[in-house]
C-alpha cells in the first residue's frame, strides 16, 4: 500500500521557529532562563521574544532580559509591550527605551486588566485604548517591526469570529506584519481560523503558538482563562500521571511532537514556541522538525 506523502518526514530545512521567554523573578530563575536561551540559540530562531508581565509588572526585568540577550547572544529579540494601566507617555517611554537598547521588533498587545484575564478591560484615561492604537503608536515612534496576537478559538471577549478577525485586520492596517496565535491543541481549529483569516484578505504570517504541556493542570487552568479549549483526549493522555514526572515528560514530548508534525504535514512552516523558560522539550521538537545546531550538522 502506498503511504501518503508526509512533509514532516522529508527533512524540513525551510522551517522557521521562534521562542518565547518570560523575565525571571529570582537569581535561580535567571540561571534557568539563561540555560534555556543558550541551549536553544544555536537553532537559529527567527527571533526570541520576552514577555511583559501583566500590567507592566515586569517592565524592568523585561528590559534587562532583552539587554542580556542583545549583549551576550547573536539572537534578535522581540520585546512584548502592553497598554494596560499606563498612559501613552509611559508606554511610549518603554518603547523608546527598547529602541535605545537596540530592539527592533515589538510584540504589541492590549494586555489583561490588573484583575487578570476575564476581568473587564478599562483603558487608562490617558492611555492607548486598544491594541490597534498601540500598534499605530509604536509604528509612529520608530522603525519597529510589529507582531500582534491572533486567536484561533477567538478572544474570549470577542462577540464573534468575524469581529475578532476584523480586529486582527485593524491591527494589520495599523502596521503589524505578523501575528502569533494563542496556543491551541486542535490543529483543525487553527486551520479553520486560517481559512477565515485568508478569506478576509489577510495575508501576513499567522504563526501557530505551540505550548509544550510541561504541567497539565497549570496549562489547563491557564487555557480556561484565555479561551483555549482543552480537548478530552488531551486530559486523558495525562490522566493518572500527577505523581509520575518522568512519564509525564515523555507524554508531553509525544503530544507536542504529534501536534507540530501534523501541522508540518498540513503545510505549516513557522512555529512560535511558548518555552516557559525550559529548553528540553522544545529542543527535542525542533530536532524532529529537522533543525540542527551548526556543530551537530557538521558532525552528521
Ligand atoms: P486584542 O487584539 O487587543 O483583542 C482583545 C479583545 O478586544 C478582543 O475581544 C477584541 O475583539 C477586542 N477589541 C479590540 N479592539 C477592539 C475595538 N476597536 N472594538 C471592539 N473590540 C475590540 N499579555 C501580557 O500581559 N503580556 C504579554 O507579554 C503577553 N504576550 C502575549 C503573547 C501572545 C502571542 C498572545 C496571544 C497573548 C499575549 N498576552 C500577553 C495576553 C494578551 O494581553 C491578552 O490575551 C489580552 O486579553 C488581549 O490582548 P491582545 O492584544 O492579545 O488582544
Amino acid at each position: 500500500m502506498t503511504q501518503p506523502h508526509r512533509r514532516s518526514r522529508a527533512g524540513q530545512s525551510a522551517l522557521r521557529v521562534s521562542f518565547e521567554f518570560f523575565p525571571p523573578r529570582t537569581a535561580e530563575m535567571e540561571e534557568a532562563l539563561w540555560q534555556s536561551v543558550t541551549r536553544l540559540a544555536p537553532l537559529s530562531p527567527s527571533f526570541v521574544s520576552v514577555t511583559y508581565g501583566a500590567g507592566g509588572s515586569t517592565r524592568l526585568r523585561t528590559h534587562s532580559t532583552l539587554a542580556r540577550i542583545l549583549s551576550q547572544t547573536p539572537l534578535a529579540p522581540a520585546a512584548h509591550l502592553t497598554c494596560v494601566a499606563a498612559s501613552r507617555a509611559e508606554v511610549d517611554a518603554v518603547a523608546r527605551a527598547y529602541g535605545d537598547l537596540g530592539v527592533r521588533h515589538i510584540v504589541a498587545l492590549r494586555g489583561d486588566p490588573p484583575g487578570g484575564a476575564g476581568a473587564p478591560f478599562e483603558p487608562h484615561p490617558d492611555g492607548y485604548k486598544t491594541s490597534t492604537e498601540l500598534v499605530a503608536g509604536v509604528r509612529r515612534l520608530g522603525d519597529f517591526e510589529v507582531t500582534v496576537s491572533a486567536y484561533p478559538e477567538k478572544h474570549p471577549e470577542s462577540r464573534s469570529f468575524d469581529q475578532d478577525i476584523d480586529v486582527l485586520k485593524a491591527k494589520i492596517d495599523a502596521g503589524a506584519t505578523r501575528a502569533v496565535t494563542q496556543f491551541f491543541f486542535e490543529n483543525d481549529a487553527y486551520l479553520r481560523y486560517l481559512d477565515r483569516v485568508r478569506a478576509k484578505g489577510i495575508d501576513i504570517p499567522i504563526v501557530p503558538g505551540i505550548v509544550p504541556v510541561q504541567n497539565f493542570r497549570q496549562t489547563a487552568s491557564f487555557a480556561q482563562k484565555t479561551g483555549a479549549s482543552v480537548p478530552r483526549w488531551l486530559a486523558a493522555r495525562f490522566e493518572g500521571l500527577d505523581d509520575d514526572p518522568a512519564t509525564r515528560r515523555l507524554v508531553a514530548a509525544a503530544v507536542a511532537a504529534e501536534q507540530v508534525l501534523d501541522l508540518v504535514d498540513r503545510g505549516v512552516e513557522d512555529f512560535h514556541f511558548y518555552t516557559m523558560n525550559k529548553a528540553d522539550l522544545v529542543y527535542a521538537i525542533c530536532h524532529m522538525l529537522g533543525l540542527r545546531a551548526p556543530l551537530a550538522q557538521e558532525a552528521a
